[in-house]
């Protein structure tokens, strides 16, 4: 007899989230957002335990999933519903019985998030799905009556990994996260290499490819790297050596190598750790040692990235496997800089695939332009860094294109910043122009006397800089005084040093200076030179951008700050925190820490704060409680920026809350002040902060090297910002009338006039349960 099977009816679908492959940090995000997002839509919401293994057998290990089944999913490592390597899986007699069993549960929709093995697999079951229907009939495990429902197995991909090697997308959901645990890990040696000036070769995950490697390298300022895709050259053993002793000659006291799992030479002999420290201890005679990382790698708390990530990919599959038809090719959903995407499942295996095989076959060329678009760009900027201290004639430009680059940080400090500045000087030096340092912002300049310079202008050299790749805060020092408190003098110090270019690294404030010397350049021929913008502020408040140098780091210690506020709830019962966040007039930090670690409500200056809105939310926590299905034991998060309301402080709403509970909850205040600010720079802000400052300096000398003065006055951008816009990193104008000082920027709220962020708003109440009206979707 044929088992029974559940017919869904049109408004109530069945959806089932997978997690496979080797885990990653964020996948528990993946699981909460896809199984709350499909009760929200109206569906049955289901798991599959331990990957491709539970689909295989079927009953107890494809489990309903409710609403309070994935609380505190967002800040736990690993994935709580399993994975598993499965061999059956692989075999059609294995998908058969998988096949069977989501018939027999009445499954429409499956979500699989997993690396590249685990998404090839999801792509060849929907290909065979037809089949497979076709076999269970005719070998009577089902009647054709109860396939009819199900004739359409829709999928949908999310790329769950730590390797980052899937193509078609920047990131993988976990490989932050790792990317962040190894360079907590090479900063420490570093510590310890630095004080005996020890050479160490450390050993990263990533399988064949060399995404963590490289990264981690730009990350924590390594001196040398080796990845599968870019095998050094025959001489490789002299290449190193050359660099490390010119970093030695420079003062450098500690030498760091980092090398991919998968490293090799152009023939794939495999290059080993061991082999390298041979060399470094032979032919140096450096006191080297080697250090695997290992597992570690793969866990601890998913960072701030990994929680976006998760949750906004989480979201969009749901959104993606509802609205497919059966002619919908299977997406997968992808990550473009700051833009959530849909890619097409079967082509983004297929570009992972020939990545693979063009390593095999020796093509590195191809395999490393398969990779994500800029993994190449990176590599080759990391060189050019690395070596920097080298005259090499075939990177420096001639004199005439010689630039003096003034650096400056202006507004609060916030990490990184420093980063930034190494990186420029970096490129600076390797290029031929001169790179120097305006120390204490704008009032350092102005504290200048002809007759008695207080060396606030330096040029800086790679030495001077080297260390700040893992530095927060800021070692020129920054000030939130702008030009116009004496511009007579700041325009007499450009024209004394001659400044060719000025490069403002900073939040609203350098956004405000840069025009402030824009609109006195009629007075003032020494600020007609390009003035460069490279956002750098917690707040994210910046025109032209939607991110900003900081926030990132920001954003991962708010959350951690939650984490631990959450925990202590654990112990109290039944306990809300109001946890104050910076951030100005701009509600992203609020926002977005509430996005990563699943707030209750979230309060900002654009939306405010009013009584009936309070009232509902008071409303919404007593019957959370009440139902306490473990909210009681979870603790909950209110977030409320620190200009959100004039009347409704912090402290007023916690007073609100605990009168109105009546005893049955209680709420306390949470401020993390300047803690805010965070120490090291997430590699996120160290990897873009390297990025964004060469790809200023990039853009100086295309535009501007060798320029007469009348030509750089004629190109709109020579007053400029580089920002992130969806998915691409672009220089805008600041003037004119389609500039960002007259478009984008509210002067009076000091933020953009467009927060691209506003609707993840409606997203976190949809995931909190909070009733909202929000008609975002
Ligand atoms: P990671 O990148 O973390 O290793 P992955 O998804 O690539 O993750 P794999 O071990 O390659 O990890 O694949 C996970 C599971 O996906 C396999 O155990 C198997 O069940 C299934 N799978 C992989 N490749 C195929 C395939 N070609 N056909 C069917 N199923 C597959």
């Amino acid at each position: 007899m044929t088992p029974s099977v559940y017919t869904p009816s049109a408004n109530a679908r069945r959806v089932a989230i997978m997690t496979s492959g080797g885990d990653s940090q964020g996948m528990n995000g993946v699981v909460r957002a896809v199984v709350r997002m499909s009760i929200h839509m109206g569906c049955e919401a289901y798991a599959i335990l331990e990957g491709y293994e539970g689909l295989v057998r079927g009953g107890d290990a494809i489990k309903r999933m409710y609403w309070e089944d994935v609380r505190g999913y967002l800040s736990i490592g690993g994935t709580l519903i399993g994975t598993k390597r499965c061999q059956e899986f692989k075999a059609r007699s294995g998908r058969m019985e998988a096949a069977k069993n989501l018939v027999m549960k009445g499954i429409s929709g499956l979500i699989v998030c997993g690396g590249d093995g685990s998404l090839t697999g999801a792509d060849i079951f929907r290909s065979e799905w037809p089949s497979l229907l076709d076999e269970l009939v005719q070998t009577k495990q089902l009647t054709p009556e109860q396939i009819e429902p199900h004739r359409h197995l829709n999928i949908c991909g999310l790329v769950g990994s730590i390797d980052n090697d899937f193509s078609g997308t920047d990131a993988t959901i976990g490989c932050y996260s790792s990317l962040q645990r190894i360079c907590e890990m090479v900063d420490a040696v570093d510590d310890t290499a630095a004080s005996h000036m020890r050479g160490f070769v450390i050993e990263v995950m990533g399988r064949n490819c060399g995404w963590l490697a490289l990264m981690a390298s730009i990350a924590t300022g390594a001196d040398y790297v080796f990845i599968p895709e870019k095998p050094p050259g025959q001489d490789w053993e002299e290449e190193m050596c050359e660099i490390v002793i010119s970093h030695r000659k420079l003062g450098k006291r500690r030498t760091i190598i980092i090398i991919s799992e998968g490293a090799q030479n152009t023939e794939l002999q495999k290059i080993t750790a061991d082999q390298v420290v041979k060399v470094l201890t032979e032919k140096l005679k450096l006191d080297t040692r080697k250090t695997v990382l290992g597992h570690i790698q793969r866990g601890g708390l998913p960072s701030y990235y990994d929680r976006w990530l998760a949750t906004l990919q989480g979201v969009e599959a749901v959104k993606a496997l509802l609205e497919a038809t059966p002619e919908t090719p299977s997406p997968v959903i992808t990550v473009r800089e700051n833009k959530i995407l849909r890619s097409d499942l079967q082509e983004c295996v297929r570009l992972t695939k020939s990545a693979g095989a063009a390593l095999k076959g020796k093509d590195f060329k191809k395999a490393m332009n398969l990779r994500d678009i800029e993994f190449k760009d990176y590599f080759d900027s990391y060189k050019l860094t690395t070596s920097t201290t080298e005259e090499n004639p075939r990177l420096r430009l001639p004199k005439e294109k010689h630039m003096r680059i003034a650096i400056i940080h202006v507004g609060a400090p916030c990490a990184g910043m420093n980063p930034a500045v190494r990186a420029a000087v970096a490129y600076c030096l390797s290029r031929g122009h001169t790179p120097l340092a305006i120390y204490n912002g704008f009032p350092g300049l102005q504290r200048h006397h002809a007759d008695k310079p207080v060396g606030s202008v330096r040029e800086l050299k790679w030495i001077d800089v080297d260390d700040w790749v893992n530095q927060g805060g800021s070692e020129l020092g920054t000030n939130r005084s702008l030009p116009s408190e004496d511009v007579p003098t700041t325009a007499d110090c450009f024209r004394l040093y001659k400044f060719d270019a000025l490069f403002l690294i900073g939040g609203f404030e350098a956004f405000t200076s840069a025009s402030q010397i824009r609109n006195n350049r009629d007075k003032y021929p020494s600020f007609r030179i390009p003035l460069l913008v490279l956002p750098a502020t917690i707040s994210n408040n910046v025109p032209g951008t939607e991110y900003s140098l900081g926030s990132d780091t920001c954003l991962n210690t708010l959350v951690g700050f939650c984490d631990v506020i959450r925990q202590s709830a654990s112990a109290s019962r039944r306990r809300v925190f109001v946890v104050e966040t910076q951030g100005g007039k701009s509600g992203y930090l609020a926002t977005m820490t509430g996005l990563a670690v699943g707030a209750l409500a979230v309060y900002t200056p654009e939306d405010g704060i009013n009584m009936r809105m309070l009232l509902r939310d008071i409303d919404f926590i007593r019957e959370d409680f009440q139902d306490d299905k473990g909210a009681a034991r979870a603790g909950k998060i209110i977030l409320r920026n620190e200009r959100a309301s004039e009347i409704y402080t912090t402290q007023m709403i916690a007073d609100v809350i605990n009168v109105e509970a009546q005893g049955r909850f209680d709420a306390r205040v949470a401020v993390p002040g300047h803690y805010q600010q965070g120490m090291k720079p997430s590699p996120i802000d160290r990897i873009r902060s390297f990025k964004l400052a060469i790809k200023c300096m990039q853009f100086l000398e295309d535009n501007f090297a060798g320029k007469s003065r009348d030509e750089i006055n004629a190109n709109p951008l020579n007053a400029a910002i580089i920002g992130i816009q969806g998915s691409d990193a672009v220089f805008s104008p600041m003037g004119s009338d389609l500039g960002l000082e007259a478009t984008q920027a509210d002067w009076a709220m000091r933020r953009q006039i467009t927060e691209y962020w506003r609707p993840v708003k409606g997203i976190i109440d949809i995931l909190s349960g909070r009733p909202n009206d929000t008609n975002w979707l």
